[in-house]
């Protein structure tokens, strides 16, 4: 079995699977204190310049411990980012088969429950048609991210209206529970190996 230094390394998986993959020592160094800290429940502080390839040195122990992991990043672009990009990239030089989950605040997930209140009760006009096409996407989309929607800005006075916060969620009461985003969001969380989530959130809870 490989250790995840050998994995980095000029004969282990990474070369043969990701196009463009070029082994560094400094990567395969800190891949290996990773996993130590991990193995021995250490802590580790890690710096290494540009182009070391961290992420990889990081994922790449987490996912061969087999241990429950999160990884936080500094914004949600980042975040996206490695969960779209990164993690399936290891996962499949690895052939790993760990169970993957992105978890944001609740303010970034649609709410069904509120959705429906807003269609009943908004009074702009010119809302509508944003409106109209929240409607459109929450009938296509898994997992509610706001994120998915690139057309309208963040700061549209529509997402206080179709997402929630703690204050305005009727939990237990909800009539939409079961297709609830937040709940299905923080399900796969519980469920996963790996779990991607931002400093924000950290911090939060
Ligand atoms: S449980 Fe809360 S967040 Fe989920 S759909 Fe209902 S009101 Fe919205």
């Amino acid at each position: 079995m490989f250790s995840p230094s050998e994995v980095l390394g000029d004969d282990g998986p990474f070369r043969e699977h990701i196009d463009g993959f070029a082994p560094r020592i400094q990567q395969q160094q800190m891949a290996d204190a990773v996993a130590r800290a991990i193995a021995c429940q250490g802590r580790l502080i890690c710096e290494a310049g540009t182009g070391v390839g961290k992420t990889f040195a990081y994922l790449v122990p987490a996912l061969m411990s087999g241990r429950k992991t999160i990884v936080s990043t500094g914004t949600k672009n980042l975040q996206d980012q490695l969960f779209s990009k990164d993690v399936p990239l290891v996962r499949n030089a690895l052939g790993s088969g760990a169970k993957t989950a992105l978890l944001k605040g609740r303010a970034n997930y649609l709410c069904p429950q509120r959705l429906e209140l807003a269609e009943e009760q908004l009074e702009s006009v010119s809302l509508r048609p944003s409106l109209n096409m929240i409607r459109n996407w929450s009938r296509r989309t898994r997992r509610g991210d706001v994120a998915e929607i690139t057309d309208l800005p963040e700061d549209s006075p529509l997402w206080p209206l179709v997402t929630s916060t703690a204050d305005n969620c009727l939990g237990t009461e909800c009539p939409k529970i079961e297709d609830c985003f937040v709940l299905q969001a923080r399900r796969d969380a519980q469920a996963a190996d790996l779990v991607v989530i931002n400093h924000h959130l950290l911090f939060a809870d």
